[in-house]
């Protein structure tokens, strides 16, 4: 039996966006492969509310952000980490030789606009990376707040680490001044794992001409210089399969409304954080509770993993807490194309199995 996922990736994908990975091929040289990676970077501007260049990679997100830090810091990153995603960018400069700190909120915290100003007014970095929407906590950053501050060093890079929060929720590049927003498929967006997408300004490639040792695979200078003069083409060859299904969902997406699908994914947050309030508690503060899945705090200490055992027959499957957060957290994401009855059917079966 097919189990249902309210995991924070992968999402359920939609049967007929599945469909569209068995697209037959097509040469990766046509023009019709240029049409098409033409075509998602449009309706991908659309989503982003930005004019910048779209580059899409056959990786999952995790490639981007090593590409971002490694491709476009001069000097020295800071890295502002609210859990698992946020200290996994640090690591990957460090281990890319880029010079980097990191700054940690605790558990559950967010990242605010003070740690942000106290640390670009030393002037040591010129980059900075922060985690949008920590999939771990369930933690939704202040954006707007940090953007402002941001503004105010025109010399750094913005890089922003959407991957769990792009398509469900507003993120206007521009107004924000983002330089690289970077997003993976399997999460807000619908579709399968394995192809991730970003943003890039001219100010991040204008910053990437000055760093020598960029890589290869993730040099998003080289990416972009590619398909500028390739006609949206990529330097190695591309899942297709993914381009066709992504292509289409993006009309989906555009065809709900962007206003709708965000409105849709705030209306599950409250339903689901409400729930949470009344059976359990929890982690984030209202504030910063995320709009796309939701981080409990296991207050009754049931055993998850038994929990998501008794889902699993009844076709459903949620997410344990991770890392540190595992057993004294579980979350339920509420994102992509889930709807208000799915979640609400899920609701109701946990209360179900657990006599609530
Ligand atoms: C899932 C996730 C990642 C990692 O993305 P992959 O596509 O798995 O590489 C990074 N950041 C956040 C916030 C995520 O939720």
């Amino acid at each position: 039996m097919h189990k249902r996922l309210f995991i924070p990736g992968p999402v359920d994908v939609r049967e007929d966006v599945l469909q569209k990975m068995a697209t037959p091929q097509i040469g990766h040289r046509t023009k019709d492969a240029s049409a098409l990676q033409r075509s998602i970077s449009d309706k991908m501007r659309k989503l982003m509310y930005t004019e910048n260049e779209i580059l899409l990679s056959t990786s999952s997100g995790s490639g981007l952000m090593e590409g971002a830090v490694r491709s476009c810091t001069r000097k020295r990153a800071a890295v502002f980490s609210v859990g698992a995603f946020g200290d996994r960018w640090y690591e990957m400069a460090v281990s890319n030789n880029v010079p980097a700190d990191i700054f940690k909120s605790e558990l559950g915290q967010p990242t605010t606009p003070e740690m942000v100003e106290e640390v670009l007014s030393t002037g040591k970095y010129d980059l900075i990376t922060v985690t949008h929407n920590e999939t771990s906590t369930g933690i939704m950053n202040p954006v707007d707040e940090i953007a402002e501050v941001v503004k105010k060093y025109p010399e750094v890079i913005f890089c922003l680490d959407t991957v769990s929060s792009l398509g469900g929720t507003k993120i206007p590049v521009d107004d924000l001044g983002v330089d690289i927003c970077i997003a993976s498929t399997q999460k807000c967006l619908g579709l399968p794992a394995g192809l991730s997408v970003c943003s890039i300004s001219q100010k991040a490639l204008d910053a990437a001409k000055e760093v020598p040792h960029r890589g290869m695979y993730f040099d998003l200078l080289a990416l972009y210089q590619y398909i500028q003069k390739k006609d949206y083409q990529y330097p190695s060859t591309p899942s297709l399969a993914h381009m066709f299904a992504l292509d289409y969902q993006l009309d989906n997406i555009l065809e709900e409304g962007l206003d709708n699908r965000f409105k849709r994914h705030q209306d599950m947050a409250k339903v689901t954080r409400e729930w949470a309030e009344k059976h359990f508690a929890m982690l984030a503060d209202e504030k910063y509770a995320s709009n796309t899945l939701t981080t409990i705090k296991n207050t009754k200490e049931i055993s998850v993993s038994d929990l998501n055992k008794a889902l699993g027959e009844r076709g459903y499957m949620i997410s344990n807490g991770y890392g540190k957060l595992k057993d004294v957290t579980f979350r339920i994401a509420h994102m992509a194309d889930t709807q208000m009855e799915d979640l609400k059917k899920l609701l109701a079966t946990i209360e179900d199995i657990l006599g609530l």
